[in-house]
């Protein structure tokens, strides 16, 4: 059976809470008895230069389908991250940025000198020519400049559409030309794990398949040789020296688009996912400042890539809407060794760190060691996203990492969501290990059969969202049809998640993997999440896949794909082991049929397992494997396909 303990909340976190136990209930009862108000008020935490007075106007039936949150307010993002905070706190770090290397200097900007930075980057966009409602493509590595670019999109009311520094040329020139943008914002290289990558000559390589393409700013981040095509190429430095640090903020209504980002790509072709101003700032600030119990002076690490949604919510946006200090990481967690990402908590005492189970599982396989010789006594919180977290992860994250001091902030959410849906807050509400417990005011949860019948108390299901909530996305770019199509036909009326889910009698939610996902033995439902669970609790795994496969007699029959902890050896005495430790853990219903031993699973940049992959190779169907671009190392495709077991 999976995880049931409850780990309270701890005396001292219920009574210094912001919000507790009763307090959750309340916030979250009026949220939604009484959304109009509740939103209006909450909307008082943003500073606009014309305060809203309408909250909510939406709806998902198609006759009338639209969305929309504050629309008769206007404000500007970048002012709302930086110059509100200038009366009082100018000179305290606002950005604080660790490089790759180790022995390198970090780089600090108190609020002052971020705006001026900000600024200064707005003014080069508008000499290059941008506009508001350009859209502005950012191909960078984790630099500060990543930062200015995006506030300085922001400051104008360019539309920023960030691509992950790790993308191929490819890949870049599909989203830019999904969206016809004709400026890209690049640097000469990037740095990561201690190699460089060449982003300006991906730009170059991705340009004949661009054709939109015409303007690149090039930041200079390594020193590294590049060329510059005249006429199209510019050097940020140089042209930084001609303009000024005074930027007025362009007045933006609260619908005007903000950001477009295109979402991993884990169940099929990416989509340009388009949020605007007004909500999804006051998402990302409320739910950064609820879940993860924000207090001034934090030190905050949201070690995501601003090629993420987790990036920008919350490297960016919610923390410095909120005042924040928020630290920006250039490298890898576990580079130069399993030790990087505690050290840095230590070196700039940082309060929470927030990461994703992938990062955790690599961590904890190269064991304990690696974390008991770092301090990490300035940690209060810990905060993972991206997957369901394997209980045996979390109890790692608890216990090793934090020595069972800090409340872990597991947060479910997507691209489509702008910011956490589903989140502990840490003085109110206990926590179950693999469970991302409750939803954040205003998020009207329901699981439905699959015929799209509410299903009450305990139970399992599909997660649907029965109305909107400020930071939901407005659109998928240029395709308003397929944005209506994907979320809201499946269960008329609803916004579709595409995750299934499980509530436990506590009212507790677990996410039991994608709905596409599960697999139906015998008529059995069942969840991949709970699966790889009981796998990775095998003491020599790692990390675990399974999927679905055509079985003659079940229907479906479950492969499995297990990669071993470092210095273990794949056996059939260890093959059979696990199929039976599977058995015990979850019954025979779950016995994997086959099981793989594989070296590296196919995950997204983002660190996502990439099952439809996997799904082909169980089914022996090899030759139609389909977009594999965004896949963090196609090299494990051919390592999984030559070993698949017959
Ligand atoms: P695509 O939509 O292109 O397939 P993606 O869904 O991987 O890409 P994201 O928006 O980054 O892109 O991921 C959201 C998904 O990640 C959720 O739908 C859910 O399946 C999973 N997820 C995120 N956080 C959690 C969590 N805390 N617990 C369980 N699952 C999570
Ligand atoms: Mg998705």
């Amino acid at each position: 059976m999976p995880e049931q303990s409850l780990y309270p909340v701890p005396a001292e976190w219920a009574k210094q809470a912001r919000v507790d136990a009763a307090g959750y209930d309340k916030l979250y009862g009026r949220s939604l008895a009484d959304p109009g108000s509740f939103w209006l008020e909450q909307a008082r935490r943003l500073d606009w230069i014309k305060r809203p007075e309408i909250a909510g106007d939406w709806s998902f039936d198609e006759a009338d389908f639209h969305i929309q949150w504050f629309a008769d307010g206007k404000l500007n993002v970048a002012a709302n991250c930086l110059d509100r905070h200038l009366a009082k706190r100018a000179d305290q770090i606002a950005l604080i940025w660790e490089p790759d290397d180790p022995k390198a200097e970090p780089r600090r900007f108190t609020y002052a000198e971020l705006h001026a930075e900000v600024c200064r980057f707005a003014n080069v966009l508008k000499a290059q020519g941008v506009a508001k409602g350009d859209r502005v493509t950012v191909y960078m590595p984790m630099i500060p400049e990543a930062a200015f670019a995006l506030l300085a999109c922001a400051r104008i009311g360019a539309i920023h559409s960030v691509v992950f520094g790790g993308f191929s040329p490819e890949a870049l020139a599909g989203r830019i030309s999904d969206c016809d943008s004709n400026i890209v914002i690049t640097a000469d290289e990037g740095r990561r794990g201690g190699k460089t990558v060449p982003l300006k000559a991906n730009v170059d390589a991705c340009a004949a398949h661009a054709p939109a393409l015409k303007q690149v700013i090039v930041v200079r981040a390594t020193g590294g040789a590049v060329t510059m095509q005249p006429g199209r190429d510019v050097w940020y430095h140089e042209a930084a020296e001609n303009v000024s640090t005074v930027c007025p903020p362009e007045p933006m209504g609260a619908e005007d688009p903000l950001f477009l980002l295109y979402t991993s790509g884990s169940t099929g072709q990416p989509k340009g996912v388009l949020h605007t101003s007004g909500g999804y700032l006051l998402w990302a600030s409320l739910t950064h400042e609820l879940a993860f119990d924000y207090r001034a002076g934090d030190v905050w690490w949201c070690a995501a890539d601003i090629g993420w949604v987790t990036g920008h919510s919350y490297v960016l946006y919610g923390p410095l809407a909120n005042g924040a200090t928020t630290l920006m990481y250039e490298g890898l967690p576990n580079w130069p060794d399993a030790s990087r990402i505690w050290q840095v908590c230590d070196r700039h005492q940082v309060h929470t760190v927030y990461t994703a189970p992938t990062a955790l599982r690599a961590l904890m396989k190269d064991g304990d060691d690696f974390v008991a010789k770092t301090s990490r006594t300035s940690l209060k919180l810990l905060g993972t996203v991206g997957e369901p977290i394997n209980p045996e992860a979390w109890r790692w994250y608890h216990d090793v990492v934090g020595e069972g001091r800090c409340p872990i902030i597991d947060t479910w959410w997507q691209t489509e969501t702008g910011g956490a849906m589903i989140a502990p807050l840490p003085g109110a509400t206990g926590l179950k290990p693999g469970s991302a417990t409750k939803p954040m005011p205003g998020v009207d949860l329901q699981i439905v059969d699959t015929e799209g019948q509410v299903l009450a108390g305990a139970t399992e299901g599909n997660l649907v969202i029965a109305r909107s909530w400020p930071g939901q996305m407005r659109t998928v770019w240029g395709d308003h049809d397929r944005f209506f199509q994907t979320y809201f036909t499946t269960y008329r009326g609803k916004y579709f998640t595409g995750d299934g889910c499980r509530r436990d009698e506590d009212g507790y939610y677990w996410i039991t993997g994608r709905v596409d996902d599960v697999i139906n033995v015998s008529g059995h439902r069942m969840g991949t999440a709970e699966v790889e669970s009981a796998l990775v609790l095998h003491p020599q795994v790692a990390e675990a896949a399974v999927v679905g496969m055509p079985h003659d007699i079940k229907g479906q029959g479950i492969y499995a794909y297990v990669t071993l902890n470092a210095g273990e050896t794949p056996s059939d005495d260890l093959r059979r082991d696990l199929v039976k430790w599977v058995r015990t853990e979850i019954g025979p219903i779950a016995t994997p049929d086959k099981l793989q031993f594989a070296p590296g699973l196919p995950k997204t940049r983002s660190g996502k397992i990439m099952r439809r992959i996997l799904r082909k190779i169980a089914e022996g169907d090899v030759s139609a494997l389909g977009d594999t671009s965004t896949l963090a190392d196609p090299a494990v495709v051919d390592d999984l396909v030559a070993n698949r077991v017959e």
